[in-house]
């Protein structure tokens, strides 16, 4: 069984007035769910990790070097990560990441240990156009390495035009596409649907056969938004 999977990124938001919400995240119960959260690299370590794991938000493919403002998948892993995103929309749109530079990055994740959450998903224009099955096969051939497995790697569909838009894709369009990543990744791999996923519609799309969780990021900046997403996946 693929393993359920809450996972929380907070993007460029959060300072140490914000770990009080993290100690009541990990506070919620979750049965057997995990409970992932990704807050700035800046706050890794100063986060607890009863009760839930943490992650970075991406990590360069070069374990360190001369690469200002950059963070390497050992350092996260040093600050306490067990888990990195990696290929998030926003980090392919606003970086220019290719398919090329997820997949180096995502073996980086895997060398220090941890468990990349691969992140793909199609623009409104390609959705609208038919091309959704297409752009996400060849977004997870070029960007997912040889040797992922159930226990490197996590799959997150998240369509662009539905992150941070209050826009959710219904429950028909996260199926199909659910069921064609099953269909690619094997039986045992976590799928993660993201997209302005919050309290009133998680338990729809986690009822889902193949959806084992959600990428959640702006509920899952405060407890109050994030413990009910939790709970309707324990
Ligand atoms: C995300 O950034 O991964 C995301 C899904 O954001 P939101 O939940 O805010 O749409």
């Amino acid at each position: 069984m693929p393993k359920k999977i809450a996972a929380g990124n907070w993007k460029m938001n959060g300072t140490r007035a914000s770990l009080p919400d993290a100690m009541a995240i990990a506070a919620t119960p979750a049965g057997d769910c995990a409970v992932v959260l990704c807050p700035p690299a800046t706050l890794l370590s100063q986060m607890g990790t009863e009760g839930l794991a943490l992650g970075g938000q991406y990590c360069h493919p070069n374990a360190s070097g001369t690469h200002t403002g950059d963070i390497s998948a050992p350092m996260l892993a040093d600050a306490g990560a067990t888990y990195c995103i990696t290929g998030h929309s926003e980090r392919r749109a606003d970086h220019g990441e290719s398919d090329a530079d997820v997949c180096a990055q995502t073996e980086a994740a895997w060398s220090a240990g941890l468990v990349a959450i691969l992140c793909i998903g199609e623009t409104l224009a390609q959705r609208e156009a038919g091309e959704t099955l297409a752009v996400l096969t060849a977004q997870l051939n070029g960007s997912l390495p040889n040797g992922a497995t159930a226990e490197n790697t996590v799959i997150a569909y998240e369509p662009v035009w539905a992150i941070g838009t209050g826009k959710v894709a219904s429950p028909d369009q996260v199926a199909e596409v659910h069921d064609a990543l099953r269909a690619q990744v094997g039986p045992e791999m976590s799928l993660l649907y993201g997209g302005s996923v919050k309290a009133g519609n998680a338990a729809e799309l986690f009822a889902l056969e193949n959806v084992n969780g959600g990428l959640v990021g702006g509920a899952s900046l405060k407890a109050a938004d994030f413990a009910p997403i939790i709970t309707a996946l324990a």
